[in-house]
């Protein structure tokens, strides 16, 4: 076979793949001139989600608010055949807890903190000390546990959930401790935990030093999950971590360059070292997980080129980002849209918010397009749940915070 035809073979199988992946963006992208405004203003695809001032339209905000309430009723039905034991962030009670907490945030309706608690005090039960991460392990639900508590005032409660979280830091920093640097199974996911409540609950909740301590075992070593490691390199950075400029420099800065210096030519990131093809884009899996990282190199180390790259995955996204997998945050159409949000925070650029509209008014079809039924489909990460806690955020998006992961 001649070296043209295999290599147009090739192409056309990368697009079948991308076409098996991601369904075509059916929407108009923003308009420069016009809010968006095209010749159609006033079809489904004209000016809306955005106003004419460049907020969110008060036709789409009602929308959007219908479907929580219709999605959260399917949720909590789905949930009575949920599997009992699972307590994580991820996939279990917590993360619908940590939805209450974020519907209660919203709406300040105290029947949603009341549904944190009972969500929260169902993980407690069945914790296993196995895993010490906020996402799989035992610190997502002490840690969501001592912030419920205290809104509550229940003081007592939450210090007792506090002091069980500080007592993990055995398996984390002890001599013997043997586990890996990531989010998911690893430190970064612990010292997650403590940023976590110490933003919620206030700085002193977890001292200062100890949060120092973590970090020190935080060392940025090479991984063969980018994303994963892109992600334990993102949380060394938030609101509190107050890693030394120098480790930053000399440590972390490398390790983002090297992960840079993977990008493919659309944008997108590679999923692990050995894997050179193209295909996703998900949080967990490429450019909307990686962008964040990028947007925080930018932010500490003012470079464009920072920015430019996040604003280059930020097309991929949009062309491939509205995915067959589902609509969930992990690896959905909603964790895609957290990317445009994150971008719009940096730039103040309505066309990031368009997008991110674009997106939610795509999961407000939610179910009608075909796409794969997840493991866990009412749960935070891979499922409903997630949908939810995304839509929740359209109506104040200067707020908008990806959950268990950005601060
Ligand atoms: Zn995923």
């Amino acid at each position: 076979m001649g070296e043209n035809m295999s290599k147009r073979l090739r192409l056309i199988s990368a697009d079948s793949d991308m076409e098996e992946r991601a369904f075509p963006n059916p929407y108009p992208d923003w308009d420069q001139g016009g809010l968006g405004l095209s010749p159609e203003a006033d079809s489904d695809y004209g000016k809306e989600p955005l106003d004419a001032e460049g907020k969110i339209s008060p036709r789409f905000q009602t929308k959007v608010q219908s479907k929580i309430k219709d999605l959260l009723q399917q949720m909590e039905e789905g949930l009575k055949t949920a599997d009992p034991h699972d307590f994580s962030t991820y996939t279990g009670w917590t993360g619908i807890a940590l939805l209450y907490l974020q519907l209660h945030r919203v709406s300040q309706e105290a029947a949603h903190l009341q549904r944190a608690l009972d969500y929260v005090k169902r993980a407690m039960r069945t914790l296993n000390g196995r895993k010490v991460t906020f996402l799989c392990g035992d610190a997502g639900p002490l840690a969501v546990c001592a912030v419920v508590h205290h809104k509550l005032n229940n003081t007592a409660d939450s210090q007792d959930c506090l002091s069980r979280l500080l007592q993990l830091q055995r398996s984390v920093v002890g001599p013997d401790a043997e586990m890996p640097d990531e989010l998911l199974y690893g430190r970064a996911g612990y010292l997650y935990a403590l940023l976590y409540v110490n933003k919620e609950i206030g700085a002193n909740a977890v001292d200062d030093n100890f949060v120092k301590k973590k970090k020190k075992k935080n060392s940025p070593k090479m991984r063969l999950i980018y994303v994963v490691f892109s992600s334990s390199l993102y949380i060394l950075w938030l609101p509190g971590s107050k890693v030394h400029p120098d480790l930053l420099s000399e440590l972390v800065r490398p390790s983002i360059d090297y992960v840079r210096h993977k990008r493919f030519r659309s944008g997108n990131f590679p999923s692990s070292l050995s894997n050179e093809s193209d295909r996703l884009v998900h949080w967990c899996h490429g450019a909307p997980g990686v962008i964040h990282m990028l947007l925080m190199a930018h932010k500490v180390f003012k470079e464009e080129k920072y920015l430019k790259e996040a604003a280059e995955s930020a097309e991929v996204i949009w062309q491939r980002g509205l995915l067959r997998k589902g609509y969930g945050i992990c690896h959905g159409t909603a964790g895609n849209a957290y990317s445009f949000m994150s971008l719009y925070h940096v730039t103040q650029e309505k066309k990031y918010l368009y997008r991110a509209y674009k997106f939610a008014e795509w999961c407000l079809d939610y179910g009608t397009h075909g796409c794969r039924i997840p493991d866990r489909p009412y749960s935070l990460f891979e499922g409903m749940a997630g949908t939810i806690y995304f839509l929740s955020e359209v109506e104040r998006p200067e707020a908008s915070c990806f959950p268990a992961f950005e601060l």
